[in-house]
């Protein structure tokens, strides 16, 4: 039995996923993306309804109570979630999904979905490269970046127990080992 793959991409904070996705969505339009919830702020360039939807933290309770989410976690301050309907859009269209996701997210998503999903680790060439991307994007301000920093740390050990592990140290070359990884799941 062929399953639709659930793809959980996961990476630190500025570890590079979020280029790499965007990069392999444009050239696989047949792969859907998850849009996750999310308490945070909206960054500059950020659409709501486009890279998460942006609620308030009254209306992410509620999907939690009315159980709307496949998992939940807490990164910060703030909140982060994967939405039931979005895995059901992809599940009864029998397409593939990618999901932008922490380690411990991924993970939930594998213990639910364990046929489908395939966990795929974008790590960082080393944490002084990391620290260095996440200062040029200037998203966040010194704490946050503090806290993402030590956030890391623990990321990675659990991020080298993954099926799929791609070193991070040319964007051009990450990219196209996850489409290769991608692909050798596409039937
Ligand atoms: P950012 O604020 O930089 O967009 O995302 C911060 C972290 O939250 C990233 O590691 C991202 O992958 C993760 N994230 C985004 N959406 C979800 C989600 O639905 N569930 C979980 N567990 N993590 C998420």
């Amino acid at each position: 039995m062929n399953y639709p793959k659930l793809f959980a991409i996961t990476s630190p904070s500025g570890g590079g996923k979020t280029s790499i996705i965007k990069v392999v969505l444009e050239r696989h339009p047949e792969i859907k993306f998850s849009i996750s919830a999310t308490t945070r702020p909206m960054r500059s360039g950020e659409v709501n309804g486009r890279e998460y939807f942006f609620l308030s933290q009254e209306e992410f309770q509620t999907l939690i109570e009315h159980d709307e989410l496949v998992e939940y976690e807490q990164l910060y301050t703030d909140y982060y979630g994967t939405l039931q309907r979005e895995v059901n859009r992809a599940l009864q269209a029998g397409s593939c999904m990618i999901f932008d996701v922490d380690v411990k997210g991924a993970r939930s998503i594998q213990q639910k979905y364990p046929n489908e999903a395939v966990l795929i680790f974008i790590m960082p060439p080393s944490l002084e490269i990391l620290e260095q991307r996440l200062r040029s994007r200037k998203t966040e301000n010194e704490e946050k970046i503090q806290r993402r920093l030590s956030r890391a740390k623990m990321e990675l050990e659990i991020g080298k127990t993954f099926p799929h592990i791609i070193v991070n140290d040319d964007l051009s070359r990450a990219i196209n080992e996850t489409e290769n990884i991608i692909q050798s799941y596409l039937s």
